[in-house]
């Protein structure tokens, strides 16, 4: 295999071009990076050669390092394998830098340029950062950045080091610490690339930089005599008040449960105080200690490997290829007019139905919307806008569904108005078509009682708002066939959302663990919690939105309707009445939530949140003694978890990465840990076992250890041992 390959020319330009084969981006590996070591000793040696072009053989410029390739490194080699691999990364940059000039009058090295067609992120920008030019393409599609910190992990190739003293601390901050990607243009404004030319002129202008640059050229600031951090580093006032300024913000928004912020952090300021090279050791052993804390191992399990594998189909059934062609969407309300917007902006053409034709168009006003948001932040054109609405027929007639290959039914959540319609769209669609219903708490195998192909008949559950929120719950009813999954998951994939498999049963997965994390902060309210104490106990943990926050986002009246519709279904098993005492008595005084302007928070008439309501107080008084953090902390995490272990022992989760990775980016759960599986493989499940003791003693049954748990607790073992996902059969 060959990642890199070398060629000059007759001016004597050499150019290294990367194009690992059988990929469509480029992905950095360690004999990847061997054999751009070897071709650099090899450009650097040969007296031919002037300057050399760093450029990819792909549209794109790479898309990282393989994350797999950093979790071997680890499982390999330790601590100790993980420095000595980023060392030797250093080592092979550290080269290019210096370009074989004299060390002491800094004379005599090569210019080599970094010549970016499109995306450069991760390793694919820390390797150009390393070289003495950065030329990218003005290709508005390209992203350039450093995502690291999204997979909890930070820029560990220099990327760091190079960024904070070329931009300075304060500038690099949203690149390092928020992973923000810039197009060339914002790129070059910011300072990360140094030119932005036509994409035609890209070799030519790299090629006609070497052939004119000066020896002075070639020394980076940080190499020269006298070089100051600009902005100041932290022993200067104005350096002192970023990293003060900094290290705040970086609390404020992690809570201190990202490890990889906080190294991040503590990299730039150390290595701000030291020479570069040794900067380069301290950013090595800040990445090492990230990369062995058990946090980043479980966010780039869940949050890459499993994610891509879920996106690229590994739950997917064996069927021809389903992708959708035309979408009929029964519903233009909230969700309907989403679904249409995502279906639409993907390239697949959509009927949009309602009961009237205002309700329709309504519908079909909400994609425009976006679309005119997308054209003033300069992200969609005036062709692409007409394009994607073009695609959308906001009708009331069943008879335009013709055609479809699939429907997706999100009309009012009433079984008899959904029979209806079921029945409605059979009539109208030809025999192969696939019937979803984005239902949020009806049984799909009921539902399915209306079609006359259930096996053709599924869940695909959206979350709202359906254009951010990045999961796609797709549930089997008892008889919903292969192809009706494949043909979800085929749909998922087209409009680039990641889905999770899951079977038939209350509530599915995401609502079935979010359920009992908010009522677990209301039944604290009812017992006198601070909610105060309540709201910053699940942030301190890493939860996005407190219980009551999160309630009064989704809806208090919503609430109520679905404790009224589980009492129901439960008699007199319903466990809650405790909460919905809170909750009916909330919804009785019209404090429905965000959208009434009054719920467990007050807001202002514009509807901003203003800070928890102080009518809870009278109506529920704090108790004297109050809770350790912990406890409150406690109850909230294992609302959630056990529902989710509950959820794997009853069949509803079949694979343990859906239940991770749906639950973080479903809920948000706490994404640190990894989602609710990796967090409990991360404490043990004997002292799971032992925290589900205590706090059933104290609170109830609805903490007791599943025996799933008290099994693992008993034979030491793990989720990820236990339920090891088999590799799909090639
Ligand atoms: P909504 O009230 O905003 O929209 C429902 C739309 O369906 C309305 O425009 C209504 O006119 C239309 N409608 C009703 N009966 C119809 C019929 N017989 N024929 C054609 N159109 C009809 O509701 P929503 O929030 O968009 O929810 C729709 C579905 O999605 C429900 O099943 C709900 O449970 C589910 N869901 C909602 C959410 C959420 O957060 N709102 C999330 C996931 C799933």
């Amino acid at each position: 295999m060959t990642d890199f390959t070398l060629t000059t020319d007759a001016d004597g330009v050499a150019t290294i071009t990367w194009d690992v084969p059988g990929k469509s981006m480029n992905v950095m590996s360690l004999a990847g990076f061997a054999e751009l070591n070897g071709l650099m000793d090899q450009a650097l040696a040969d007296a031919g050669v002037k300057g050399i072009i760093l450029t990819s053989g792909k549209k794109d410029f790479a898309g990282g390092m393989d994350l797999n390739v950093i979790a071997k490194m680890k499982d390999d080699g330790g601590a100790q394998g993980i420095f000595d691999g980023v060392m030797m990364m250093h080592g092979v940059m550290r080269k290019i830098e210096r370009a074989g000039m004299d060390a002491k009058t800094l004379k005599g090295g090569k210019p080599v340029v970094a010549a970016l067609p499109g995306t450069a992120l991760g390793i694919g920008l820390e390797l150009p950062l390393s070289c003495h030019r950065i030329i990218a393409a003005d290709n508005p599609k390209a992203k350039i950045g450093l995502p690291e910190i999204m997979v909890g992990i930070f820029p560990g190739a220099g990327g760091t080091t190079r960024l904070v003293r070329k931009l300075g601390a304060m500038i690099a901050a949203p690149f390092l610490l928020e992973g923000k990607l810039s197009d060339p243009k914002a790129a070059k404004l910011a300072g990360i690339v140094d030119e932005v030319v036509a994409p035609e002129d890209l070799l030519a202008r790299a090629k006609e930089w070497i052939l004119a640059a000066k020896d002075t050229d070639l020394v980076k600031p940080w190499d020269q005599k006298g070089y100051k951090m600009p902005g100041g580093a932290p022993y200067h006032p104005a350096g002192f008040m970023t990293f003060v300024g900094a290290s705040a913000m970086v609390h404020g928004k992690t809570m201190g449960v990202y490890p990889a912020a906080k190294a991040l952090l503590s990299a730039v300021y150390e290595g701000a105080l030291v020479p570069f090279d040794t900067a380069l050791k301290i950013e090595a052993r800040w990445f090492t200690s990230v990369l062995m804390n058990p946090s980043s191992g479980a966010m780039i399990r869940s949050l890459f490997i499993n994610k891509e594998a879920l996106d690229k189909g590994a739950v997917r059934p064996e069927a021809p290829d389903q992708s959708v062609q035309k979408v009929g969407i029964i519903g233009a309300g909230m969700m309907g007019a989403g679904i249409a917007y995502v279906s639409a902006n993907a390239g697949i053409e959509v009927v949009l139905i309602d009961a009237a034709q205002e309700a329709a168009d309504k519908g079909k006003g909400y994609s425009e919307g976006l679309l005119d948001k997308g054209m003033q932040r300069k992200k969609v054109t005036a062709e692409k806008k007409a394009e994607v609405l073009a695609r959308i027929t906001a009708t009331t007639d069943y008879a335009a569904l013709a055609g479809c290959d699939l429907i997706v039914e999100a009309v009012f959540e009433d079984m008899a108005v959904k029979a209806d319609v079921t029945r409605k769209v059979e009539e109208a669609v030809g025999p192969d078509c696939i019937f979803a219903t984005n239902t949020s708490t009806l049984p799909i195998s009921d539902l399915a009682r209306a079609s006359q192909r259930p096996d053709q008949f599924i869940g695909i559950h959206f979350f709202s708002p359906v254009d951010k929120m990045m999961l796609v719950e797709i549930i089997r009813g008892q008889q919903t066939g292969d192809r009706a999954v494949a043909k979800a998951l085929d749909f998922v994939r087209q409009i680039r959302k990641t889905p999770i498999v899951v079977n038939d049963a209350r509530f599915f997965y995401a609502n079935r663990c979010i359920i009992p994390y908010i009522n677990e902060g209301i039944r604290m309210v009812a017992e006198g919690v601070e909610p105060a104490l309540i709201e910053n106990a699940a942030k301190l943990v890493g939860m996005p939105l407190g219980p009551l926050q999160l309630v009064d986002e989704t809806s208090i009246d919503l609430g109520v309707k679905i404790a009224k519709a589980t009492r129901a279904a439960m008699g007199d098993a319903y466990p809650d009445g405790a909460v919905d005492k809170v909750l009916f008595a909330m919804a009785d005084q019209g404090r429905l939530g965000k959208k009434a302007n009054a719920g467990f928070y007050a807001y202002d008439a514009a509807g901003k949140r203003l800070g928890l309501w102080d009518g809870l107080a009278a109506a529920w008084p704090a108790a004297k003694a109050q809770p350790d953090l912990a406890e409150v902390q406690h109850r909230l995490l294992f609302a959630q978890v056990l529902e989710a272990v509950r959820a794997l022992e009853d069949g509803v989760l079949m694979d343990i990465r859906e239940g991770d990775v749906g639950a973080i980016l479903g809920w948000g759960f706490a994404p640190w840990s990894g989602g609710p599986l990796s967090w409990l493989d991360m404490i043990g499940a004997p002292r799971a076992v032992e925290i589900c003791d205590a706090l059933a003693e104290t609170h109830g049954a609805r903490f007791a250890a599943p025996a799933l748990l008290r099994d693992m607790s008993a034979k030491g073992q793990q989720f990820y041992t236990r339920f090891a996902p088999q590799p799909k059969a090639a």
